[in-house]
């Protein structure tokens, strides 16, 4: 495909990074190999230490890689100093000047920059509008709540108009709410701006909703790239089921293969359907796995198998059943609230597993 909108902002070739020697020695980022987008909200996903904030430095220039290279809008940015790079960060402490205000903090990178003044003012004004700060923008930083210094430290990065800004965990110290708020405000000032951000996250439900792509790291590796319904209903291997929402994982047996799917024998007995992952597995022993909200409960012996209830919790819009299979697999299910719903199975009930359609995927990887 070559549609502008698929054109590389940012190339990633090969890149390593390693730190140390011996026994010290830390493999950052294994020959890593990735390509994002003009335009596109990228985010970067996985637990910490997995190599998130090391690729961002390499990018931004903070660090060089160790192998491999980058290339930014094609060329190769090795030579350019941070300050040359049409790259811009906001970090998770947000790094602002307290002693300052608003409008200085979100003008200091131009001032920096030595823009004319008039530029400058202008420049500020629009990016004040931009954060919806116009009415603090004399206020000092200090005097300013958690959302509102996101807010201006967002400004800040934006202002010398880089081509793509690096966002690393930018809303982690913000509470429940008020990062929901600044989720939605991050999407609105990207599609606005038209600029390529990389976000950084360890929250999964914050990459689902917020990226076009997405990119699950662990140790130092990419295991996965794509959108957030490929990433959800076609996780690449056990890390990425894992990792991205609850999975229920059944070992199996292939009995038959059919076109996109296969009939499997579950370790405890049941027969079923599951769809095959993109590589044929070459071992009839496979990893089944079943996302808990694509199962239901229905009486004993009329779903594709039965378990016995271990545990029932309850979490306001939806309860999870733990129940361990006839083999002693656990085996959670997912069932949506109402106010009508029933008020619970009594623990050590023994109650049908009823799968729905598509619901069983055999794991690649
Ligand atoms: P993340 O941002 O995903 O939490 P990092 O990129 O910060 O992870 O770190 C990846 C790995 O590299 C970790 O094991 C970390 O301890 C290690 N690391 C990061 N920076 C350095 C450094 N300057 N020296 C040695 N090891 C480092
Ligand atoms: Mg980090």
């Amino acid at each position: 495909m070559s549609s502008a909108s698929e054109k590389a902002a940012i190339e990633i070739r090969g890149v390593s990074r390693i730190y140390g020697a011996g026994s010290d020695k830390v493999t950052a980022l294994d020959k890593i190999f990735l390509a994002i987008r003009e335009n596109e909200f990228f985010t970067l996903l996985g637990p910490s230490g997995c190599g998130k904030t090391t690729l961002l430095r390499l990018i931004a220039g903070f660090d060089f890689p160790t192998t491999g290279e980058i290339l930014l809008h094609g060329e190769d940015i090795a030579p350019l100093p941070p300050f040359k790079r049409p790259v811009n960060t906001v970090f998770q402490s947000y790094a602002l000047f307290p002693h300052m205000t608003v409008a200085e903090n979100i003008g200091f990178g131009l001032k920096m920059l030595g823009k004319p003044a008039a530029e400058i003012k202008a420049r500020v004004e629009e990016m004040l509008d931009l954060v919806h700060m116009t009415k603090m923008r004399d206020r000092q930083v200090s005097q300013i709540s958690g959302g509102q210094q996101q807010r201006v430290a967002l400004a800040r990065a934006l202002a010398p108009k880089p081509k793509v800004l690096l966002l690393d965990e930018p809303l982690s110290a913000l509470d429940y709410k008020l990062r929901k708020e600044m989720q939605i405000e991050l999407k609105r000032v990207q599609s606005e701006t038209g600029i390529t951000f990389i976000f950084v996250t360890h929250d999964q439900e914050e990459a689902l909703t917020m990226s076009d792509r997405i990119a699950v790291m662990s140790n130092g590796e990419l295991r996965q790239v794509g959108t957030a319904r490929e990433i959800y209903d076609r996780p690449a291997d056990r890390f990425v089921a894992d990792f991205i929402g609850e999975s229920n994982f059944i070992e199996a047996e292939i009995l038959a293969i059919r076109d996109e799917a296969a009939s499997v024998r579950l370790a405890n007995g049941a027969e079923i359907e599951a769809s095959l992952p993109i590589g044929r597995p070459d071992d009839s022993k496979v990893t089944i796995v079943i996302r808990p909200e694509h199962a239901a409960l229905t009486s004993a012996g009329s779903g594709n198998f039965d378990g016995v209830l271990s545990d029932a919790i309850y979490f306001g819009t939806d309860t999870h059943y733990h129940l361990t299979l006839d083999d002693g697999t656990a085996f959670i299910v997912r069932e949506q609230n109402s106010r009508a719903s029933a008020v619970g199975h009594p623990k050590g009930e023994r109650i049908g597993i009823k799968l729905r359609p598509a619901a069983a995927q055999i794991l690649g990887g």
